[in-house]
């Protein structure tokens, strides 16, 4: 077994981890995770542990996929590497676009590959900025975007998100606007759902409207926001903000993410929440992420122009990686075969919501909704009045801490608590994860009655 303390030392003195306070885990330690298999981890002291976050909402198709470890082998016994800049290509690359575009529909044609969501962001602005020049108007420049969204870490893609802890630390881009989230729960839970919808849209024309229509070259946004908190929007909120871009001549930039390659219950979120978009982000699910891959779907008003306008100078060396390409392949074979997508729209995906609905009765949860195999709900001190706890408390962390010890990963953003599944969880593993939330939230109870802050 793996030697949990040495491993936390070295960790510690030479292992930067990403989005972490090093002096605090430096004093208990990292969990050191070893193996894996379905819907579980295991860390290196042996607990088995639900993964109820699939990772980084990655791992779609479950760990321990003999057909993706074969992919991977076979692709890296034949062609491990090659690029496709000098006008060379390769075949699981050909073959990803080809397939990608059957899923994506008619309105797209061109798919550009990258290793990451944050690249994929990038060469969104390159390629909305490029498209909106080539076509005569080069101060349509200005990206709109919303509070609280994640496009990835990369400074455009930390520019493009909406989270002020980002900025506060290496800056922003110029260019970048940002407009208020529609969070019902959040910001009007008194008010008719798809009433708010409708309004949450309308602050894009306002903003649209502020900055110039001749100025603005695209919005972005994920259908559900996914690390602001798993915001399900109003079901008017995406076909109004379609109506808005399209009133204005806007690119409509989807951020895939999270939301594409089923999480949602359909291949993408656009598809499910009634926007046609541009251009789609994509990363994580595509190869549920057992080797990096990530991209842009290019919709045909887009393409055309982009491939009539010329060279575009950009590009990534691993831009369609022929191993990364196999995986994803093998990947989408496994979504499919299983019918894993369809599950989660027919019977995951409704069972888990008729649960959150069952667990809103919990004193402690507000606002719990879901979308397909996405949920999310704030621990909430008055459920009748809206009262929230003392930040200071860190409530979420509380509860967090909870799961960690109870064999749960479920991820807290500030005091909201969320869930992305692996798309191969059953109905009784559904229930089995069920029933460690109400054992965490339990405890979260008896730790906020002895605090003192109920
Ligand atoms: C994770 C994420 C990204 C960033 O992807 P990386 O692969 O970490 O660069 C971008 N957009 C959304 C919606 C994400 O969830």
């Amino acid at each position: 077994m793996t030697n949990t303390k040495e491993i936390q030392a070295i960790d510690s003195a030479h292992y930067m981890h990403p989005f972490t306070d090093h002096k605090g885990l430096a004093d208990k330690g990292a969990r050191v995770i070893t193996k894996a298999d379905n819907v579980y981890i295991w860390d290196s002291e042996g607990h088995k542990i639900f993964d109820a976050m699939s990772g980084l909402w990655c791992v779609n198709v479950g760990y321990g996929r003999q057909e993706l470890v074969d992919a991977a082998a076979k692709q890296m016994a034949e062609l491990p590497y090659y690029n496709s800049f000098f006008q060379t290509t390769n075949v699981p690359a050909v073959k990803l676009a080809e397939k990608i575009i059957k899923l994506a529909g008619d309105n797209y044609s061109h798919v550009f590959f990258s290793s990451s969501g944050s690249e994929s962001n990038d060469t969104n602005i390159r390629m909305v900025r490029h498209y909106w020049a080539t076509l005569g108007q080069p101060e349509r420049t200005v990206i709109i975007s919303r509070n609280n969204a994640y496009h990835g870490s990369t400074l455009v893609g930390s520019s493009l998100g909406g989270m002020g802890g980002m900025h506060a630390q290496g800056g922003m881009i110029p260019g970048i606007e940002h407009i208020e989230q529609p969070y019902h729960y959040g910001l009007a839970p008194d008010q008719d759902r798809d009433a708010f919808g409708i309004e949450a849209a309308g602050w894009l024309e306002k903003k649209i409207l502020e900055v110039g229509a001749d100025k603005v070259a695209a919005f972005i946004g994920e259908p559900v926001q996914g690390a602001g908190g798993v915001i399900i929007p109003p079901k008017t909120y995406w076909p109004e903000i379609q109506r808005i871009c399209d009133k204005y001549g806007i690119l409509l930039i989807c951020d895939e993410v999270i939301c594409g390659f089923g999480r949602l219950g359909k291949w993408f979120g656009s598809q499910l929440l009634g926007a046609k978009p541009d251009l789609m982000t994509f990363a994580k699910g595509v190869t549920s992420g057992y080797i990096p891959l990530g991209g842009v779907v290019v919709g045909k008003r887009v393409a055309k122009v982009l491939i009539e306008g010329g060279e575009f100078n950009h590009g990534y060396t691993y831009s369609g990686h022929p191993t990364a390409c196999a995986v994803a392949l093998a990947n989408i074979e496994i979504l499919e075969n299983e019918g894993l997508v369809d599950r989660v729209l027919n019977e995951t995906g409704p069972y888990l919501a008729k649960k959150y609905a069952e667990l809103a009765k919990h004193p402690l949860v507000g606002g719990a909704e879901t979308c397909g195999l996405v949920a999310g709900f704030v621990l909430i001190k008055d459920k009748v009045n809206h009262t929230h706890f003392d930040e200071d408390l860190g409530v979420g962390m509380i509860c967090r801490g909870h799961c960690f010890a109870n064999g749960l990963i479920m991820r807290a953003v500030g005091d909201r608590m969320i869930i992305a599944p692996p798309l191969v969880t059953t109905i009784a593993q559904i229930d089995e994860m069920m029933g460690l939330i109400y054992l965490c939230l339990d405890a979260t109870l008896l730790d906020l009655k002895k605090l003192g802050a109920l």
